[in-house]
């Protein structure tokens, strides 16, 4: 195929152009403008419960106000899902933090609980934890909420690949005292870059506010008695958020479709899809494959194949202790064999991006299907 077919790209409609337009006519391009105020106010309606809504420049940015929010000081242990994107966990160590890793289940590739009870026992003064809900797929948060009520610490969720996935009928993002939401160019919906902290309290949401604005005091001159941030998205990138918002569902929709279509096409072959508990419904963003181990195609060689047919397609997400910079850190597991190394090893991220034609799609399904 001459077009090279992509993992997830940003797809458009028309609306955010308008809404921009209306920024620039109404010479409001500068932070702070209405199309922030819409974009939080339309992502709290859509989930439906009462969180408190912050736009910022990304969604690192968002955790890494989550993890000042929490109180995190140096020295202060963190536990952290193990198997997810590094921004996750860098914020953490921004404020001096100290990241423990927690390995992920079966079942939804998320933090195993069992292992979160474990890392508890190991560190008795965890000051937070930091769930991930992977690719979409909802974590088993009833269990990991449990227990961070019992240790009386912070749950903060990651839910930057899972807007619009629901866990037992309720919204990703609204679980957590703190949760941080991605608009970058890759997800659900992007707004080029940025991102959203939800916070349970509209106390947290005003402190979180001070530090993105530099922490400017009430004082007609220049006060700090804190550091600050830079940090708040600008009314043109929120124009988008707000045109990409009026989308989510139907990107949703679209991105189950591409997954069902694979899980359909694949029946039979040496693999199984990303997995999803019972009681949740992802939104799918990132189809991915697990290949049965002893089954003669790896990972890579499958990535090779789809490389040379044009197909972009990508390892699982690499585990956190696994990464040089974080070699120094703790890993917690509650298997014999840490379980979310095995899915790295196994595992690969297919092409997920909604605008793919019915043609890419058997295309791809073709080139997969003639690996083996
Ligand atoms: C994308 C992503 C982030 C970071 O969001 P940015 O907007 O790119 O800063 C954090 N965590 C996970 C799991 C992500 O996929």
């Amino acid at each position: 195929m001459e077009k090279r077919i992509l993992l997830a790209t940003p797809t458009l409609h028309g609306e955010e152009a308008q809404y921009i337009q209306e920024a620039i006519d109404r010479n409001w391009v500068a932070p702070l403008g209405f199309n922030c105020d819409e974009l939080e106010a339309g992502v709290v309606r859509f989930l439906q419960q009462d969180m408190h809504a912050l736009a910022l420049c990304s969604g690192t940015a968002a955790l890494h106000l989550a993890v000042k929010l929490a109180g995190i000081r140096p020295g202060d242990v963190v536990l952290c899902s193990d198997m997810t994107f590094a921004a996750t966990v860098n914020p953490v160590v921004y404020e001096g933090g100290v990241p423990v890793f927690v390995d992920s289940e079966r079942d939804t590739w998320n933090m195993d609980p069992q292992a979160l009870e474990e890392a508890f026992r190991r560190y008795p003064n965890v000051k937070a934890v930091v769930l991930v809900h992977l690719y979409g797929t909802p974590a088993k948060t009833d269990e990991i909420l449990e227990i961070c009520r019992r240790h009386n610490v912070i749950l903060i969720e990651d839910a930057a690949e899972a807007l619009s996935s629901t866990y037992k009928g309720r919204q990703c993002g609204t679980f957590g005292q703190l949760a941080a939401l991605s608009f970058n160019g890759n997800k659900i919906i992007t707004t080029s870059g940025g991102g959203m902290l939800l916070a349970k309290s509209p106390e947290m949401r005003n402190k979180a506010l001070f530090w993105a604005t530099q922490s400017r005091e009430n004082t007609p001159w220049y006060e700090h008695k804190e550091l600050g941030y830079n940090y708040r998205m600008s009314n043109i990138v929120a124009g988008i958020g707000r045109g990409q918002l009026l989308h989510l569902q139907e990107h949703r929709d679209a991105k189950e479709r591409i997954y069902r279509r694979y899980e359909e096409a694949f029946r039979g072959l040496p693999l199984t899809m990303n997995p999803y508990a019972a009681d949740s419904v992802p939104n799918f963003w990132l189809s991915c494959i697990l290949l049965d181990a002893g089954c003669g195609v790896d990972p890579l060689t499958l990535m090779q194949k789809l490389n040379e047919a044009n197909i972009e397609s990508r390892p699982i997400w690499k585990p956190m202790h696994m990464q040089p910079v974080f070699a120094h850190c703790d890993f917690v597991s509650a298997a014999e064999q840490p379980v979310d190394e095995d899915i790295f090893a196994r595992g690969l991220c297919l092409p997920s991006d909604i605008k793919m034609t019915e043609e890419d799609l058997s295309y791809v399904i073709d080139t997969v299907k003639a690996a083996f």
